[in-house]
């Protein structure tokens, strides 16, 4: 691999005059580390000091110039989980004059994608970290689509789910390790550090117990439109478009539903499997099928998952293929004893996203006597028996795990990986339940997720009736938008604000005018807000304020 670097592709020594001339230029987003991506010219790694180099020369830049804040605590994170101190990205600076006195460097000739994956060796952290903000950070830099070079700096090896990496670009992904075959100095012509957060919804609980992002910013459509650029790039054709097209006109859809029960075969058993198959089977009338990460490959498994009605599983990183469901699936996620669903929820959050159109439910084991645990394994699978006898015992009599920090509780740890004997009827409610909703819900339209525009030409005039009486008449016109569209519901809502008072009325309204006397003095200025609001949940901008003297 590393002959693809030579100098065919590059003009060595014009490259090597730029660095000297140039030296390095950098530019970035962001006025906070955790939310900077930086662009450079010239970024180089020496592998000897496991260190980038930023060379100044006359004509370096460095943007934001931070000075010494750059090591408060960095100047960004190299990868997606916010402000983690083991994932901080800086340089060491020399002066373009050291150039002589280091190797001749090599430089790589592609745009350069370098950030750090989370945790390759989980499937869960492999989308949620690193494939999907790598995906969408490819497609905010127009360099870097289709064609860069990633380069992953966290140091681990390939990790179980390379190919997945390897999908994103048409250019094999570099490890860390493998920049000492190509020499000591290593000089990227164009590189781009860092990779958005903009995609992510869930945090880990390193500073608070883990729980969804506060402020999550993607919705449920950029997730599947990055699934299906998936698919394709893994030649994977959505089992229900195949069978769609090869079904006569008028056939019940239903007849092609299926089941998926996803098997985990080491850790965290459901411990009666094929029972729990046999009964779903029998109980929804429906094909059950069975995948595992341990038995099928992965783009095989989310060819299954793809055509799924219904996917059953014990929490766990294999859940995340959910994002790979039909509109309308039901996820149920299966919880050892004394977890409390609620606390640990990434495969919530995200079959809850508006518009990922999930319908999400839980199962937790509540009988004790059908948890097998595992007191003698290492700690990292939950044993316990390192611990003093006091906390063992402790541990052993708790009947719910409270809430706690990552990554070592050794109590969570003991809990999540029990084995599970399923109480099947219990299971079978939740499922029906499922169902119930899911057929009221694909019986109603999908929603309109547009919202409305501005109300246009507000406008107020005002009368006093009496010395205590006054009127606000305030009339608008529809949002631009309204008239191309469908919308069940219009309503408007009107503040209405006493200048000087810190609060305000609200009202909503279904017309576009309406006389306000309730409440209205004379010789007051009243300010007043007017916004639409489509099918009570979309709201639309406030128009600008109208200011109303009686
Ligand atoms: N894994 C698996 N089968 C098992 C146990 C784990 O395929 O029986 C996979 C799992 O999907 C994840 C990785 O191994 O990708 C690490 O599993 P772990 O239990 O540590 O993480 P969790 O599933 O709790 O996120």
């Amino acid at each position: 691999r590393s002959q693809e670097f030579t100098q065919t592709q590059i003009d060595y020594h014009r490259a090597l005059q730029a660095l000297h001339e140039d030296g390095t230029r950098m530019v970035c987003s962001s006025k906070m580390h955790t939310d900077r991506i930086c662009r450079f010219d010239y970024l180089c790694y020496c592998t000897e000091g496991d260190e980038f180099v930023f060379f100044h020369s006359n004509a370096s830049v460095m943007l934001p110039n931070l000075g010494s804040r750059r090591f408060q605590p960095a100047l960004l994170d190299m990868s997606s989980v916010e402000d983690h101190n083991t994932q901080y990205f800086n340089f060491l600076e020399l002066p373009t004059a050291a150039l002589k006195f280091l190797s001749k460097p090599v430089f790589v000739p592609d745009v350069t994608f370098i950030f750090n994956r989370f945790n390759p060796d989980n499937i869960m952290h492999v989308f949620h970290d690193d494939l999907l903000p790598a995906f969408y950070t490819m497609k905010f830099y127009s360099d870097l689509e289709e064609s860069a070079r990633l380069l992953f700096m966290e140091g681990w090896g390939e990790g179980p789910h390379f190919d997945l990496y390897r999908l994103l670009s048409s250019k094999q992904p570099l490890l860390k390790e493998q920049l000492k075959d190509f020499g000591k100095l290593i000089c990227f012509t164009k590189s781009y550090v860092g990779v958005s957060k903009m995609t992510t919804w869930y945090q880990y609980g390193f500073v608070q117990p883990q729980g969804p992002k506060a402020n999550i910013l993607v919705s449920g459509n950029e997730i599947r439109q990055f699934s299906k650029a998936f698919m394709v790039k893994m030649n994977v054709t959505r089992f229900a478009e195949v069978e769609k097209t090869s079904r006569n006109a008028g056939d019940e859809s239903e007849k092609d539903e299926y089941i998926v029960v996803f098997s985990r075969s080491t850790t965290r058993l459901m411990l009666n499997e094929a029972e729990l198959i046999i009964a779903l089977a029998q109980e929804f009338k429906m094909k059950v099928l069975k995948v595992s990460l341990e038995e099928q490959s992965f783009p095989s498994i989310v060819q299954v998952i793809s055509g799924a009605s219904i996917l059953v599983s014990m929490h766990g990183a294999q859940l995340i293929t959910s994002l790979f469901l039909p509109r309308g699936a039901i996820v149920v996620e299966l919880f050892p004893f004394a977890i409390n669903p609620e606390q640990y929820a990434p495969y919530k959050t995200l079959a809850t996203l508006p518009g990922m159109d999930l319908h999400y439910f839980s199962w937790r084991n509540t009988k004790e006597e059908n948890t097998v645990t595992h007191p003698d394994r290492p700690w990292e699978q939950g044993g316990i028996t390192h611990l003093e006898k006091q906390e063992q015992e402790r541990i052993l009599s708790s009947q719910e795990v409270s809430r706690h920090l990552c990554c070592r509780n050794p109590e969570w740890l003991f809990r999540i990986y029990q084995d599970t004997l399923i109480d099947i009827p219990s299971l079978l409610d939740v499922v029906r339940e499922g169902m119930k909703t899911r057929l009221s819900f694909n019986k109603s339209k999908p929603a309109n997720k547009i919202h409305p525009g501005k109300v246009r030409e507000p406008q107020c005039q005002t009368s006093v009736q009496a010395t205590d009486k006054a009127q606000l008449i305030i009339s608008w016109k529809i949002p631009w938008n309204l008239k191309y569209l469908k919308v069940k519901e219009v309503n408007y809502e009107v503040w209405i604000q006493e200048q000087g008072e810190n609060t305000y009325m609200p009202y909503i309204i279904q017309q576009q005018n309406f006389t306000f006397s309730e409440n209205i003095k004379p010789f007051i200025t009243y300010l007043v807000w007017v916004r639409c609001i489509f099918n009570n949940n979309l709201l639309g901008p406030f128009a600008d304020v109208l200011v109303c003297k009686t």
